[in-house]
């Protein structure tokens, strides 16, 4: 049985995937984005060791909360970086009939990671810029991993979600907004596109590691903005 690294669990979880889930945050991440909520995550060498029989276990523990949409998140961190553990777990907790996504950056493009993707009933890609140029400034790692695996999911005709950070001076813009919506304009588009407001909620940890936090000052942006770019993303907009 493998072991994987675990930075934390969140049970009963909303906002990670359709209903009521088990989120596992996995440990180790491979970029470095300014706004990042999980500063702790980073180290590929830190957290708890975890064998996969435990994890089928602790999601198995909150099986009744699930319902008909509900399931088990693999998050981060990076999930990717642990696709052999997760390959495992996740073809074990579909064996008992549990649903299963993956919450990624898609900085991982390999041949473990795109049968991840193929196992997985779910997976929500964040693109972090449409312009593959600007991903080193706002994630600290190039984009062309990201922009293949959103290629291999449309080509492969997998179901996936794509979620995006709206940063003011990175992603708030209209261009911004037409090159996502450009990206997305596949035969397979995504199931759903969530646009998110950035947030500081991760300061406190980037304070904690002892890293000054690149974004102080930065606001989140107003409703009207994020309203004017799903408008934009929906081509409602001129
Ligand atoms: S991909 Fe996620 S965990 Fe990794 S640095 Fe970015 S926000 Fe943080």
């Amino acid at each position: 049985m493998l072991t994987g690294r675990l930075h934390s669990i969140e049970t009963l979880g909303s906002l990670d995937g359709p209903g009521l889930r088990t989120v596992f945050f996995m440990q180790g991440c491979n970029m470095r984005c300014l706004y990042c909520h999980n500063r702790d995550s980073w180290e590929v060498a830190g957290g708890k060791v975890c064998s996969s029989g435990a994890l089928v276990e602790a999601a198995l523990s909150y099986r009744e909360y699930y319902g008909e949409k509900g399931g088990v998140t693999f998050s981060g961190g990076e999930p990717l970086l642990q696709a052999d553990f997760l390959i495992e777990a996740v073809r074990e907790l579909k064996r008992l009939g549990i649903h299963t996504a993956l919450d990624t950056s898609g900085s991982v493009y390999s041949e473990k990671s795109r049968e991840l993707f193929r196992l997985a009933d779910l997976v929500m890609l964040d693109i972090k810029h449409s312009d593959k140029a600007r991903y080193p400034e706002l994630c600290g790692f190039p984009g062309g991993n990201a922009f293949s695996n959103l290629r291999y999911l449309q080509l492969q005709g997998l179901k996936y979600w794509i979620r995006q950070v709206i940063v003011e001076g990175y992603t708030d813009s209209e261009e911004q907004a037409d090159g996502l919506a450009r990206l997305l304009a596949a035969r397979n588009p995504p199931e759903k596109t969530e646009l998110l407001p950035y947030h500081d909620m991760g300061l406190s940890k980037w304070t904690a590691s002892g890293s000054r936090y690149p974004l102080g000052g930065i606001k989140p942006p107003p409703a009207e903005r994020m309203e004017l770019l799903r408008n934009r993303l929906r081509g409602l907009s001129t």
